[in-house]
Protein backbone atom coordinates (compact mmCIF):
# COMPACT_ATOMS: atom_id res chain seq x y z
CA UNK A 1 0.00 0.00 0.00
CA UNK A 2 1.39 3.73 -0.95
CA UNK A 3 0.78 6.19 1.23
CA UNK A 4 -1.23 8.83 -0.13
CA UNK A 5 -0.94 12.74 -0.25
CA UNK A 6 -4.55 14.20 -0.60
CA UNK A 7 -4.91 17.59 -0.68
CA UNK A 8 -7.90 19.67 0.32
CA UNK A 9 -9.92 23.38 -0.94
CA UNK A 10 -11.54 24.91 1.79
CA UNK A 11 -13.14 28.44 1.41
CA UNK A 12 -13.66 30.32 4.79
CA UNK A 13 -17.30 32.06 4.23
CA UNK A 14 -18.93 34.61 6.77
CA UNK A 15 -21.60 32.66 9.00
CA UNK A 16 -24.47 32.01 6.67
CA UNK A 17 -26.28 32.21 10.08
CA UNK A 18 -25.72 35.89 9.45
CA UNK A 19 -27.08 37.96 7.12
CA UNK A 20 -24.31 38.79 4.83
CA UNK A 21 -23.13 42.91 3.86
CA UNK A 22 -22.31 44.16 0.76
CA UNK A 23 -19.50 47.01 0.85
CA UNK A 24 -21.32 49.94 -1.34
CA UNK A 25 -17.90 50.51 -3.17
CA UNK A 26 -16.19 47.80 -4.14
CA UNK A 27 -20.02 46.23 -4.22
CA UNK A 28 -18.26 42.63 -2.87
CA UNK A 29 -19.44 40.56 0.08
CA UNK A 30 -17.87 41.94 3.11
CA UNK A 31 -15.21 38.86 5.11
CA UNK A 32 -14.08 40.81 7.63
CA UNK A 33 -14.33 39.46 10.98
CA UNK A 34 -14.88 35.82 11.54
CA UNK A 35 -14.93 33.70 8.79
CA UNK A 36 -16.29 29.62 9.08
CA UNK A 37 -15.67 26.53 7.06
CA UNK A 38 -17.86 26.63 4.38
CA UNK A 39 -19.82 23.29 4.98
CA UNK A 40 -19.51 22.10 1.27
CA UNK A 41 -15.63 21.32 1.82
CA UNK A 42 -16.53 19.72 4.70
CA UNK A 43 -17.45 16.53 2.87
CA UNK A 44 -14.17 16.72 0.84
CA UNK A 45 -11.99 16.89 3.86
CA UNK A 46 -14.11 13.95 5.20
CA UNK A 47 -13.53 12.42 1.75
CA UNK A 48 -10.05 12.46 2.14
CA UNK A 49 -9.38 11.61 5.87
CA UNK A 50 -11.09 8.07 4.76
CA UNK A 51 -9.11 7.95 1.52
CA UNK A 52 -6.00 8.35 3.37
CA UNK A 53 -7.11 5.95 6.15
CA UNK A 54 -7.75 2.77 3.65
CA UNK A 55 -4.77 3.56 1.87
CA UNK A 56 -3.00 2.90 5.00
CA UNK A 57 -1.67 6.02 5.55
CA UNK A 58 -0.38 9.43 4.15
CA UNK A 59 -1.68 12.72 4.81
CA UNK A 60 -4.31 15.76 4.57
CA UNK A 61 -3.29 18.91 3.11
CA UNK A 62 -5.82 21.87 3.34
CA UNK A 63 -5.19 25.00 0.99
CA UNK A 64 -6.96 28.48 1.27
CA UNK A 65 -7.28 31.62 0.30
CA UNK A 66 -8.89 34.10 2.43
CA UNK A 67 -8.25 37.60 3.58
CA UNK A 68 -6.91 38.85 7.11
CA UNK A 69 -4.97 36.05 8.19
CA UNK A 70 -7.97 34.34 8.53
CA UNK A 71 -7.78 30.57 9.92
CA UNK A 72 -10.66 29.86 11.48
CA UNK A 73 -12.15 27.92 9.00
CA UNK A 74 -8.64 25.57 8.69
CA UNK A 75 -8.42 25.16 12.40
CA UNK A 76 -12.19 22.77 12.04
CA UNK A 77 -10.80 21.19 9.18
CA UNK A 78 -7.40 20.71 10.89
CA UNK A 79 -9.62 19.39 14.19
CA UNK A 80 -11.64 16.97 11.80
CA UNK A 81 -7.62 15.51 11.17
CA UNK A 82 -6.03 17.21 8.50
CA UNK A 83 -2.46 17.51 9.31
CA UNK A 84 -1.24 20.95 7.85
CA UNK A 85 -2.72 23.79 6.01
CA UNK A 86 -1.36 26.26 3.30
CA UNK A 87 -3.38 30.33 3.85
CA UNK A 88 -2.93 32.10 1.01
CA UNK A 89 -3.46 35.78 2.21
CA UNK A 90 -2.76 39.37 0.53
CA UNK A 91 -4.74 42.29 0.39
CA UNK A 92 -4.17 42.49 -3.34
CA UNK A 93 -6.76 39.46 -3.70
CA UNK A 94 -10.01 41.36 -2.44
CA UNK A 95 -12.34 41.40 -4.56
CA UNK A 96 -10.56 38.30 -6.59
CA UNK A 97 -13.01 36.62 -9.25
CA UNK A 98 -13.41 32.76 -9.54
CA UNK A 99 -10.47 32.98 -12.38
CA UNK A 100 -8.24 34.35 -9.75
CA UNK A 101 -8.61 31.93 -7.14
CA UNK A 102 -8.44 29.21 -9.26
CA UNK A 103 -4.98 30.65 -9.90
CA UNK A 104 -3.55 31.19 -6.85
CA UNK A 105 -4.79 27.51 -5.27
CA UNK A 106 -2.89 26.11 -8.46
CA UNK A 107 0.28 27.61 -7.35
CA UNK A 108 -0.37 26.82 -3.86
CA UNK A 109 -1.83 23.16 -4.57
CA UNK A 110 1.80 22.83 -6.70
CA UNK A 111 4.27 23.30 -4.47
CA UNK A 112 2.34 20.21 -2.30
CA UNK A 113 2.70 17.93 -5.08
CA UNK A 114 -0.34 15.80 -4.25
CA UNK A 115 -1.64 12.50 -5.51
CA UNK A 116 -5.58 14.09 -5.54
CA UNK A 117 -6.84 17.20 -5.36
CA UNK A 118 -10.18 17.31 -3.76
CA UNK A 119 -13.07 20.37 -3.90
CA UNK A 120 -16.65 21.12 -3.35
CA UNK A 121 -18.54 21.12 -6.69
CA UNK A 122 -19.83 24.34 -5.25
CA UNK A 123 -19.18 26.79 -2.62
CA UNK A 124 -22.08 28.18 -0.16
CA UNK A 125 -21.55 31.98 -0.79
CA UNK A 126 -20.00 32.62 -4.44
CA UNK A 127 -21.07 29.35 -5.83
CA UNK A 128 -20.08 29.77 -9.30
CA UNK A 129 -19.39 26.04 -8.96
CA UNK A 130 -15.94 26.81 -11.65
CA UNK A 131 -13.00 26.99 -9.60
CA UNK A 132 -12.01 23.37 -9.24
CA UNK A 133 -12.18 22.72 -12.83
CA UNK A 134 -10.38 25.87 -13.55
CA UNK A 135 -7.57 24.91 -10.70
CA UNK A 136 -7.17 21.25 -12.94
CA UNK A 137 -6.89 23.33 -16.04
CA UNK A 138 -4.36 25.33 -14.43
CA UNK A 139 -2.45 22.28 -13.47
CA UNK A 140 -3.18 20.06 -16.17
CA UNK A 141 -4.85 17.44 -14.11
CA UNK A 142 -7.65 15.46 -15.18
CA UNK A 143 -11.00 16.52 -13.51
CA UNK A 144 -13.75 14.40 -12.13
CA UNK A 145 -17.01 16.21 -11.26
CA UNK A 146 -20.04 15.32 -9.13
CA UNK A 147 -18.61 12.71 -7.64
CA UNK A 148 -20.81 11.06 -5.14
CA UNK A 149 -18.49 7.92 -4.33
CA UNK A 150 -14.72 8.01 -4.63
CA UNK A 151 -12.03 5.22 -4.30
CA UNK A 152 -8.05 4.86 -5.05
CA UNK A 153 -6.73 1.77 -6.33
CA UNK A 154 -3.16 0.82 -7.36
CA UNK A 155 -2.72 4.39 -8.61
CA UNK A 156 -6.19 4.39 -10.35
CA UNK A 157 -9.39 7.08 -9.01
CA UNK A 158 -12.80 5.55 -9.60
CA UNK A 159 -15.42 7.66 -9.17
CA UNK A 160 -19.20 7.60 -8.97
CA UNK A 161 -20.19 10.62 -11.03
CA UNK A 162 -23.69 11.63 -10.25
CA UNK A 163 -25.69 12.42 -13.31
CA UNK A 164 -29.36 13.43 -13.86
CA UNK A 165 -30.07 10.18 -15.53
CA UNK A 166 -28.26 8.61 -12.06
CA UNK A 167 -24.12 7.80 -11.97
CA UNK A 168 -21.31 7.24 -14.73
CA UNK A 169 -18.58 5.33 -13.12
CA UNK A 170 -15.70 7.24 -14.26
CA UNK A 171 -11.68 5.88 -13.62
CA UNK A 172 -8.68 7.60 -14.38
CA UNK A 173 -4.94 7.82 -13.12
CA UNK A 174 -3.31 10.12 -10.68
CA UNK A 175 -2.60 12.53 -9.84
CA UNK A 176 -5.84 13.90 -10.53
CA UNK A 177 -8.84 16.51 -9.28
CA UNK A 178 -12.18 15.72 -8.15
CA UNK A 179 -15.12 17.86 -6.78
CA UNK A 180 -17.37 16.21 -4.25
CA UNK A 181 -21.23 16.40 -3.89
CA UNK A 182 -22.45 17.72 -0.80
CA UNK A 183 -23.39 13.38 1.11
CA UNK A 184 -20.88 11.53 -0.49
CA UNK A 185 -19.77 10.84 3.09
CA UNK A 186 -21.00 11.89 6.62
CA UNK A 187 -18.28 14.43 7.82
CA UNK A 188 -17.25 13.48 11.46
CA UNK A 189 -17.34 16.13 14.19
CA UNK A 190 -14.08 17.20 15.51
CA UNK A 191 -13.46 15.45 18.98
CA UNK A 192 -11.71 17.86 21.66
CA UNK A 193 -9.07 15.96 21.55
CA UNK A 194 -9.00 16.73 18.03
CA UNK A 195 -10.08 20.66 18.87
CA UNK A 196 -6.97 20.38 21.06
CA UNK A 197 -4.54 19.06 18.82
CA UNK A 198 -5.60 21.57 16.01
CA UNK A 199 -4.37 24.40 18.17
CA UNK A 200 -0.59 23.78 16.94
CA UNK A 201 -0.86 22.21 14.06
CA UNK A 202 0.86 23.81 10.87
CA UNK A 203 -0.46 26.83 8.80
CA UNK A 204 1.82 27.90 6.47
CA UNK A 205 0.71 30.85 5.47
CA UNK A 206 2.21 32.88 1.69
CA UNK A 207 1.10 35.89 0.10
CA UNK A 208 1.08 36.10 -3.84
CA UNK A 209 4.51 37.39 -3.95
CA UNK A 210 5.26 33.81 -1.90
CA UNK A 211 4.02 32.21 -5.03
CA UNK A 212 5.82 33.81 -7.70
CA UNK A 213 2.97 35.12 -9.11
CA UNK A 214 2.69 38.94 -10.05
CA UNK A 215 -0.62 41.01 -9.67
CA UNK A 216 -0.96 41.72 -13.06
CA UNK A 217 -1.78 37.79 -14.11
CA UNK A 218 -4.80 38.17 -11.03
CA UNK A 219 -6.97 41.54 -12.12
CA UNK A 220 -10.25 40.32 -11.91
CA UNK A 221 -11.71 39.88 -15.36
CA UNK A 222 -15.38 41.17 -14.28
CA UNK A 223 -16.60 44.11 -12.53
CA UNK A 224 -19.34 44.59 -10.54
CA UNK A 225 -21.45 47.16 -12.03
CA UNK A 226 -24.85 46.95 -10.22
CA UNK A 227 -26.10 44.71 -7.25
CA UNK A 228 -30.22 44.75 -6.55
CA UNK A 229 -31.87 42.80 -4.34
CA UNK A 230 -33.38 39.55 -5.80
CA UNK A 231 -37.06 39.88 -6.15
CA UNK A 232 -39.27 38.66 -3.39
CA UNK A 233 -40.79 35.42 -4.02
CA UNK A 234 -44.55 35.74 -4.59
CA UNK A 235 -47.14 33.76 -2.35
CA UNK A 236 -48.49 30.79 -3.84
CA UNK A 237 -52.08 30.18 -4.49
CA UNK A 238 -53.81 28.41 -1.94
CA UNK A 239 -56.29 25.64 -3.18
CA UNK A 240 -59.41 24.81 -1.19
CA UNK A 241 -60.71 21.35 -2.16
CA UNK A 242 -64.63 21.50 -2.87
CA UNK A 243 -64.04 18.27 -4.11
CA UNK A 244 -62.27 19.37 -7.30
CA UNK A 245 -58.87 20.39 -6.01
CA UNK A 246 -57.72 17.42 -8.28
CA UNK A 247 -58.61 19.34 -11.00
CA UNK A 248 -57.51 22.65 -10.38
CA UNK A 249 -54.26 21.33 -9.67
CA UNK A 250 -54.12 19.41 -13.11
CA UNK A 251 -55.49 23.06 -14.68
CA UNK A 252 -52.34 24.51 -12.38
CA UNK A 253 -49.46 22.06 -13.85
CA UNK A 254 -51.24 22.38 -17.20
CA UNK A 255 -50.67 26.06 -17.46
CA UNK A 256 -47.72 25.10 -15.85
CA UNK A 257 -46.45 23.19 -19.11
CA UNK A 258 -45.61 20.12 -17.21
CA UNK A 259 -48.20 18.23 -17.96
C1 LIG B 1 -22.54 36.51 -4.05
C2 LIG B 1 -21.28 36.32 -4.85
C3 LIG B 1 -21.35 36.25 -6.23
C4 LIG B 1 -20.18 36.04 -6.97
N1 LIG B 1 -20.28 35.95 -8.32
C5 LIG B 1 -19.17 35.68 -9.02
C6 LIG B 1 -19.24 35.51 -10.43
O1 LIG B 1 -20.31 35.61 -11.05
N2 LIG B 1 -18.10 35.28 -11.12
C7 LIG B 1 -16.89 35.17 -10.46
O2 LIG B 1 -15.89 34.93 -11.12
N3 LIG B 1 -16.78 35.32 -9.13
C8 LIG B 1 -17.90 35.57 -8.41
N4 LIG B 1 -17.81 35.73 -7.07
C9 LIG B 1 -16.50 35.68 -6.48
C10 LIG B 1 -16.13 34.25 -6.20
O3 LIG B 1 -17.09 33.75 -5.36
C11 LIG B 1 -14.83 34.15 -5.50
O4 LIG B 1 -13.88 34.61 -6.23
C12 LIG B 1 -14.49 32.79 -4.94
O5 LIG B 1 -13.35 32.76 -4.24
C13 LIG B 1 -14.46 31.66 -5.91
O6 LIG B 1 -15.59 31.36 -6.45
P1 LIG B 1 -16.81 30.48 -5.87
O7 LIG B 1 -17.04 30.66 -4.47
O8 LIG B 1 -17.90 30.79 -6.79
O9 LIG B 1 -16.21 29.04 -6.07
P2 LIG B 1 -16.90 27.67 -6.50
O10 LIG B 1 -16.36 27.25 -7.83
O11 LIG B 1 -18.38 27.69 -6.34
O12 LIG B 1 -16.24 26.76 -5.34
C14 LIG B 1 -16.14 25.39 -5.47
C15 LIG B 1 -15.08 24.90 -4.54
O13 LIG B 1 -13.81 25.48 -4.88
C16 LIG B 1 -13.02 25.65 -3.70
N5 LIG B 1 -12.80 27.09 -3.44
C17 LIG B 1 -13.44 28.18 -3.95
N6 LIG B 1 -12.95 29.34 -3.43
C18 LIG B 1 -11.96 28.96 -2.56
C19 LIG B 1 -11.06 29.69 -1.70
N7 LIG B 1 -11.09 31.02 -1.64
N8 LIG B 1 -10.18 28.97 -0.95
C20 LIG B 1 -10.15 27.61 -1.02
N9 LIG B 1 -10.98 26.85 -1.79
C21 LIG B 1 -11.87 27.53 -2.55
C22 LIG B 1 -13.86 25.07 -2.55
O14 LIG B 1 -13.62 23.70 -2.40
C23 LIG B 1 -15.27 25.28 -3.07
O15 LIG B 1 -16.23 24.47 -2.44
C24 LIG B 1 -18.95 35.91 -6.31
C25 LIG B 1 -18.88 35.97 -4.92
C26 LIG B 1 -20.04 36.17 -4.20
C27 LIG B 1 -19.96 36.17 -2.71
Amino acid sequence: MRAMHVVVCVKQIPDPATPGELDPTTKTLKREGKLILDESDAYGVEMALQLVDAAGGGEVTLVSMAPNSEVSGLRTALAMGAAKAILVSDDSLAGADALTTAKVLAAAIKRAEPDLVMAATESTDGYTGTVPEQIAELLGLPSVTFASHVEVRDGTLSVRRQTEAGYDEVECPLPALVSVTAGVVEPRYPSFKGIMAAKSKPVEELTVADLGLDAGQLDPRQEIVEVAPAEERKAGEIIHDEGDAHLKVVEYLEKLKVL
